[in-house]
């Protein structure tokens, strides 16, 4: 591993004022086939390869299902005051009631998948879903979205958490970005409160060169200053990981006092990434890091803790 300990500026030379920035950035409805393209080119010839293959096929299951949402209630303007004026999430995954659609739509996943070109055991494992109660699912839904990825078999956990990303995503692009506002918590979604799956330093336009953190549920895009835990907002002892020979493309920011790390992706140096998809292709850097003793400071809903 290679610790290139870049740390140049301080974080306050990075940043511009906060008001000149957008500090969201909400997915397009296009998210899901946008990622299962990037799955596409990711997967041929990789370790993980047949996994990454699979969750190509999970994910344009998932913009179908985004694409034939129903219109469902938002949060009405009373609720959206009440949670900017008090800094909280307005679609927080432990308060927001979440509507029963959300298992129509992972009715739509299944269906899709049983028809798709997959193994055995991937049908099996459909079957079984198709097959379980309601209770059982908002259990598990529970689980994953408090953080507990171990809450669902690793068989079951892409498809619950593809349906529950699919439920948020949509609910995120149908309120808007101008319903949400800052939190005092820099580390967690703005829109959910989930934690982020890693952070992205974009190259585009009035962005260019700013961090922003993903969000491993509902792929919300929240700017946070650079060189600083997103875990405990810590700005001293931050270091950067990257594997041997990498074009540093991807790096993990790791942070002495609380010892975890977030993958941070460069767009700059290559604009094609997206942050739940080259998260998972860049399991080797995961390794690495688990070697060094670190632990990530987000989750990605596909990596179960059991393994997959
Ligand atoms: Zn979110
Ligand atoms: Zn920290």
């Amino acid at each position: 591993m290679n610790n290139t300990e870049t740390r140049i500026l301080e974080p306050g030379q990075i940043a511009p004022p906060t008001g000149e920035i957008r500090f969201l950035l909400l997915p397009g409805r296009d998210l899901f086939a946008r990622r299962a393209e990037r799955f596409r080119v990711l997967a041929p010839g990789h370790p993980v390869g047949e996994y990454l293959g699979f969750l190509a096929l999970l994910a344009d299951a998932q913009q179908e299902a985004l694409d034939r949402f129903p219109p469902l209630p938002l949060p009405t303007p009373e609720e959206q005051a009440l949670c900017r004026r008090h800094g909280m999430p307005l679609l927080a995954v432990r308060s927001w009631p979440r509507n029963p659609a959300w298992r129509e739509g992972l009715a739509l996943i299944l269906r899709r998948m049983a028809g798709a070109d997959v193994p055995a055991a991937v049908r099996e494992t459909v079957d079984g879903l198709v097959s379980l109660p309601e209770n059982r699912l908002e259990e598990m839904a529970d689980g994953i979205l408090s953080g507990d990825l171990a809450a669902a078999p690793p068989r079951e956990l892409p498809f619950v958490a593809a349906a529950l990303q699919v439920y948020w995503v949509y609910l995120a692009t149908a309120v808007g970005e101008q319903a949400f506002a800052r939190l005092e918590a820099g580390g967690v979604c703005p829109v959910c409160g989930s934690h982020p799956a890693a952070g992205i330093v974009r190259a585009d336009g009035t962005e260019q060169g700013l961090r922003y953190l993903s969000c491993s549920l509902c792929a919300s895009q929240w700017h946070m200053v650079r060189i600083k835990c997103s875990a405990c907002e810590a700005t001293e002892g931050i270091g950067y990981y990257s594997l041997e020979g990498s074009n540093g493309a991807i790096k993990a920011e790791s942070c002495a006092g609380c010892n975890t790390y977030l993958k941070l992706l460069y767009l700059g140096k290559d604009g094609a990434m997206e942050a739940t998809a080259d998260d998972l292709a860049s399991l080797a850097l995961d390794m690495l890091m688990a070697e060094a003793g670190k632990v990530r400071g987000g989750p990605n809903l596909f990596l179960h803790p059991g393994g997959a």
